[in-house]
């Protein structure tokens, strides 16, 4: 009857709970492992400037490759990380890789490049992000105004004091802020224009649907407007059709990101582009 199948459908929810609560678990030690055994890899994808068509910097992004899976989605594992505190380390690692594979580079005589590295929120409550940061620069030697880090927009929206002081002492650093994922978050304007901030990088949700979306179109040029106005640099994410980067250019944008020009590419692939480009055999 009505009750015994209330009853079941109660148990079947509680199993189901702990389930996910038992896959996060296993997903967390998993990835402590990886971690711990070197598994984990930084891929790079092209920051191009519009005007130039030429690549100016590279975003770092983590790919955790799995023998049964294959490759373990960010989206799917950043925040098992974040709740787990296994940020602070890993945030540490991705830091550290991105600096000594940019010095590799300079060192092999490519041209240099910024390399953006994404910082969670997280990792300003967790670590001393301003120590983490120096040492990375320091062992690794690369230049600090080659790395630009992404802090998104939702991470600016609270404890203004204590992030303005944080985002400061990393600007005292020599290297360059980005607002990453802008427009989804919900910082005020009157604290952006206090942080010491160089890029705007609009989300790709605002470019997917140029040029059949009349909001997305006002909404992506408003923030070139408004940031251009602020004296920041203009990044549009996930750029797929020539349409997008027509409407893009048109408006002014400085740079972009997406499929476009290329995928996040293992650091080989990136460096032969990079040196393909400075070559003169692509561009
Ligand atoms: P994000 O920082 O906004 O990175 C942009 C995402 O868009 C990347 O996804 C990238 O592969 C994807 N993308 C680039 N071009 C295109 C395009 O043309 N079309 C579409 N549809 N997508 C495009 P990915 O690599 O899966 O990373 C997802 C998110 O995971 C990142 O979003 C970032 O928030 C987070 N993440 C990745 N690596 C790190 C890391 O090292 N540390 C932290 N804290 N977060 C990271
Ligand atoms: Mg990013
Ligand atoms: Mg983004
Ligand atoms: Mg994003």
């Amino acid at each position: 009857g009505a009750k015994a199948r209330g009853r079941g459908a109660l148990c079947f929810f509680a199993e189901e709970m702990t389930l996910a609560a038992r896959e996060r678990l296993e997903l967390e030690s998993r990835l402590r492992q990886a971690l711990l055994q070197g598994q984990l890899l930084l891929y790079y994808q092209p920051q191009v400037d519009i005007a130039s068509g030429r690549i100016i910097g590279a975003e770092a992004l983590l790919r955790w490759p799995d023998p049964q899976e294959g490759m373990i989605s960010p989206a799917r594992f950043i925040p098992v990380a974040e709740s787990s505190g296994l940020i602070g380390p890993l945030g540490e690692w991705v830091l550290r890789t991105a600096c000594q594979q940019g010095q590799r580079w300079h060192e092999a005589g490519l041209p240099a490049v910024t390399i953006a590295v994404n910082v969670s929120p997280r990792q300003f409550q967790l670590t001393d992000l301003v120590a983490c940061v120096h040492s990375a620069l320091a062992d690794s030697g690369f230049a600090a105004d080659c790395l630009e880090l992404e802090i998104t927009e939702s991470a600016l929206a609270d404890r203004f004091e204590e992030t303005l002081q944080v985002l400061l002492r990393l600007r005292d650093l020599g290297l360059h802020l980005a607002v990453d994922d802008f427009g989804t978050g919900y910082s005020s304007l009157a604290h952006l224009k206090r942080f010491p901030i160089d890029v705007l990088k609009i989300d790709q949700g605002f470019v997917r649907d140029i040029p059949h979306s009349a909001d997305d179109m006002a909404i992506s040029a408003a923030i070139i407007a408004m940031g251009h106005s602020m004296g920041l640099r203009v990044l549009a994410e996930g750029v797929e059709t020539p349409a997008q980067l027509a409407f893009l250019r048109e408006r002014g944008c400085d740079s972009y990101q997406g499929y476009l020009r290329s995928r996040p590419l293992p650091a080989a692939d990136f460096a032969a582009l990079l040196g393909a480009q400075s070559t003169g055999a692509a561009g």
